[in-house]
This record gives structure tokens, C-alpha cells and sequence, in this order.
């Protein structure tokens, strides 16, 4: 790992803390080299340095082909210009969507910013849009799509811009484990017993492919998010004896952990070992099956780091995401999901001191946006979410470009079939789409 200072972490570290730097430069030098880089096999094998440094991206990752050098060789200038340009071109047949964790050269131009179900909803809001830029990850994609009317297309400008957490639940290996737990407890899971209750819900966090969404859906599960996860696990409980939790751990246990479930009644299950690597009788006896998934910039964070950030400031506020470790969630003063986060230094009063654990875009901007209060990120090595930033603004120029050719071209008469496909267009298989949205709306019966 390379450890060398770089201009991603404009907010000042906690006082006494180790300079600012990043994991890997080539993250801010050139992330299309990380798209194709040479000598390794393809599909990619690694997502790309920086937080995701040892996840290894499953074989169905989508892989990005080369976009055209004149956008890989442009100044930063000329593609902010072309960006704003292209906008203003196709008008209201686009919007762009940006994640919280998109850097700022991506955010400008985004019509909106969020979470990732905020946005994959505010592009309901927008039915005149043709087409949407989704400036995120893949799973994020995926869900507007299931949202959007089949008429709109979804686009992620860099096919290659996965979820390393996303990827540790593969469809394969949660229908594994759903046969294997139905041979532990003995009959079939989702069908009621007398009680009326089923053997296991399955609960997916929001950051899972469209796959599992649909998993859960067929099975008379449900997703959540961040901040709707204890009223989700809420309803799970009162339709069965247990729930399986996909794919970040942590966000399971510390949601379940709150709501009173004991430590010992919530075995990991790795999928990589026969009975996820536990007991019959341990599964029998569950309340909670984690998955053992994890957010690679979230789990970086430490309770030392907490304990470095009250040394050097005793007044300070330590926010987290529940992504984060347990132990983590445990010491800080609270916890939330990103716009909890955003809530929380809005609400601070001038002179605040407060830091943060979670990506580092985020909190730099959150610094940059109040400067009468010290925000600082926990994790004094900056490591942005490396798939994230595969959404370079090079690709978003690409993108709209090619959509303002396309609808010239459609001005001109050309017929839509003559065209070929919308490029790096999301589209979710309509059977897989019925039953994620099924999942969905069962969430949104539960936390409108
Ligand atoms: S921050 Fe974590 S959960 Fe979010 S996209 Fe990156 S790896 Fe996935």
C-alpha cells in the first residue's frame, strides 16, 4: 500500500494527527489505467486500490471497454466545459444523479445529490427525463431502474464503478446458504408454520444487486437502508423466528444489537465454509444470520482513531455510519445513516468540533460547507470508495456526449432501432425486476 500525500483531503486533520494522505495515488492519477489495467486477467481481479484494495470483483462484474483517448487525454477544464455543455444540449431529457461519495468535480454537475434511495426516488420525480445519469455504483443503477418507467434509461457512465460489499453476496451463494439452512431447520423457510410464523425473512441492505433484491422479494423478504433498518428488522420479527441479514454484517449487528438481539444469538455465516462455518444447533438457535459482507471504506475505521480524535480534542462529537465496526459504533457518541450524518453537523451549533466516520468525500464537503465548525474525517489516511471514483468526469463527458449525438441524430429522422443501445444503459431483467420491486415496496409499506 502506498501511503503519499495527495489533494483528495482538503479538511484539516484532528490536531496531533498524522498528515493527510491517501492509500494510492493512482487513484487521483489516472483511474481509467484501473478500468483495463494491463497484465491482469480479465474481467478486472481487483477493484482498484485505495479502500478497496483486497476485494476481489466476482467474475460477473461488468467491465468497462475503453472510452475513446480523446476523453482519457482532456483537461480538466475542457471536460467540465464539454459536461456543462451537453447538459444544456439535452435539456430536461436528462438529469444527473450524484452520490454523496462522488467527488466534487462530479457534484457539479449533478441536478441532485443523496443516498442511494433518495436518489434512485428523485429520479421519479423527474418522468420528462429521458434519460438518467446515474453518478453512483452499479447496485444504485439498478435500483432506479427498477423505479424508473421502462422509457427511461438508466446510464452509470463507468460500467466498472461496482460495490465491493454488493459483490460478497453473489445470487449463488445466498441460494446456497437458503438450502443449507432449510436442510439445518429441517423444512421449508418461507412457508408459515402453525404459529404463523416462517423459519427465516431474508432482510438485503439497499447495497445489493438487483439479484438479491429479487431473492428477497420471492421469498417474503424485504430491504432496508440505513436508516429505515430497525423499523425493517421491526417487521422481519414479526413474521418469523429468524432473519437472514445481507450483505454488511455490521449494519445488521449493530441495528439488532440496539433492538436488544444478545451477541451469541447472531452467527456470521461465511459463505465460503460449509454451514456458513457454524453448528446446526447455532443456527437453530439464531435470531440473526449475518452475512459476511462488509463495506471496505467503512470498516477501515477504529476505535484508536476515536481515541486519537478525544485526545487531541476532549469537546469533540464522534458520528459514525452504521457500516461501520461494532466496537466502532459502540465508542462513538452516535451513529446514523449519511443524511443522519448531514443532519447532525447542520444541527451543531458555530464552534463545533466533530468527527466523522464515513467516506471522505462526504466529509470534506460537509468541512468545506461549515467553516464555523471543525469537521474532521476519524481515519487520518484518506481512502476514498475506490469504485466510486471510477466515476470520473471524463466518463460522465462520454456519456452525455454520446446521448446528445444519439438525440440529433433522432432529430434527423434516424429510426431508434437503427441506433443501437442507449450506451451504458442499467436494465434490469424484467422477472428479476418484478420481484426486487417487490422487496421494495414491501420497505416502503413499512417506512413510506
Ligand atoms: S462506500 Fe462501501 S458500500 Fe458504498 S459503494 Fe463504496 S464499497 Fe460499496
Amino acid at each position: 500500500m502506498v501511503s503519499v500525500a495527495v489533494t483528495l483531503g482538503r479538511s484539516a486533520p484532528p490536531a496531533g494527527a498524522a498528515p493527510v494522505s491517501s492509500c494510492d495515488t493512482r487513484l487521483s492519477s489516472d483511474p481509467f489505467t484501473l478500468d483495463a489495467m494491463p497484465g491482469l486477467p480479465a474481467p478486472a481481479p481487483e477493484y482498484g486500490p485505495g479502500a478497496s484494495d483486497v476485494d476481489t470483483a466476482p467474475p460477473t462484474t461488468p467491465v468497462q471497454e475503453q472510452i475513446p483517448a480523446r476523453y482519457r487525454r482532456m483537461a480538466d477544464d475542457e471536460v467540465h466545459e464539454r459536461i456543462t455543455a451537453a447538459k444544456a444540449a439535452l435539456g430536461s431529457a436528462v438529469v444527473v444523479l450524484g452520490h454523496h461519495y462522488q467527488r466534487d468535480e462530479v457534484i457539479a454537475h449533478a441536478d441532485v445529490t443523496g443516498d442511494s434511495f433518495l436518489l434512485a426516488r428523485r429520479s421519479l420525480e423527474r418522468p420528462e427525463a429521458k434519460y438518467v445519469v446515474f453518478c453512483g455504483v452499479h447496485f444504485m443503477a439498478e435500483t432506479a431502474d427498477l423505479l424508473t418507467r421502462p422509457d427511461q434509461a438508466v446510464v452509470l457512465p463507468n460500467l466498472a464503478a461496482g460495490c465491493s460489499m454488493a459483490d460478497m453476496a453473489d445470487l449463488d451463494a445466498v441460494e446456497d446458504c437458503w438450502a443449507q439452512l432449510e436442510q439445518a431447520l429441517g423444512r421449508p423457510l418461507d412457508v408459515p408454520g402453525e404459529d404463523g410464523l416462517v423459519e427465516v425473512v431474508p432482510v438485503t441492505y439497499m447495497n445489493s444487486s438487483a439479484a438479491i433484491k429479487a431473492f428477497c422479494g420471492e421469498h417474503g423478504g424485504i430491504v432496508c437502508t440505513s436508516s429505515n433498518a430497525t423499523a425493517v428488522l421491526e417487521w422481519a420479527f414479526a413474521r418469523g423466528r429468524r432473519v437472514l441479514f445481507v450483505p454488511d454484517q455490521h449494519l445488521g449487528r449493530n441495528t439488532a444489537k440496539a433492538m436488544g438481539v444478545p451477541a451469541d444469538l447472531m452467527p456470521l455465516w461465511d459463505p465460503r465454509k460449509p454451514m456458513g462455518g457454524n453448528s446446526a444447533q447455532a443456527l437453530v438457535d439464531s435470531r440473526v444470520l449475518l452475512w459476511r459482507g462488509w463495506c471496505s471504506v467503512h470498516q477501515r475505521f477504529t476505535t484508536a482513531q476515536i481515541d486519537a480524535a478525544r485526545a487531541a480534542d476532549p469537546s469533540v462529537e464522534v458520528v459514525v455510519h452504521p457500516e461501520c465496526p461494532q466496537a466502532v459504533v459502540d465508542a462513538a457518541d452516535r451513529a446514523g445513516s449519511t443524511e443522519f450524518i448531514i443532519r447532525a453537523v447542520e444541527a451543531a451549533p458555530a464552534g463545533a468540533s466533530l468527527a466523522i466516520g464515513t467516506e471522505i468525500n462526504l466529509v470534506r464537503r460537509l468541512a468545506d460547507a461549515h467553516p464555523d465548525k471543525t469537521i474532521t474525517c476519524l481515519d487520518p489516511v484518506i481512502c476514498p470508495c475506490s469504485t466510486m471514483y471510477r466515476i470520473h468526469p471524463g466518463y460522465l463527458a462520454w456519456v452525455l456526449e454520446s446521448l446528445v449525438e444519439r438525440e440529433a441524430a433522432l432529430a434527423a429522422g434516424a429510426p431508434e432501432s437503427e441506433l443501437g443501445p442507449v450506451v451504458n444503459r442499467v436494465a434490469v431483467d424484467d422477472a428479476v425486476a418484478a420481484a426486487g420491486r417487490t422487496a421494495l415496496e414491501r420497505m416502503l409499506s413499512v417506512v413510506p
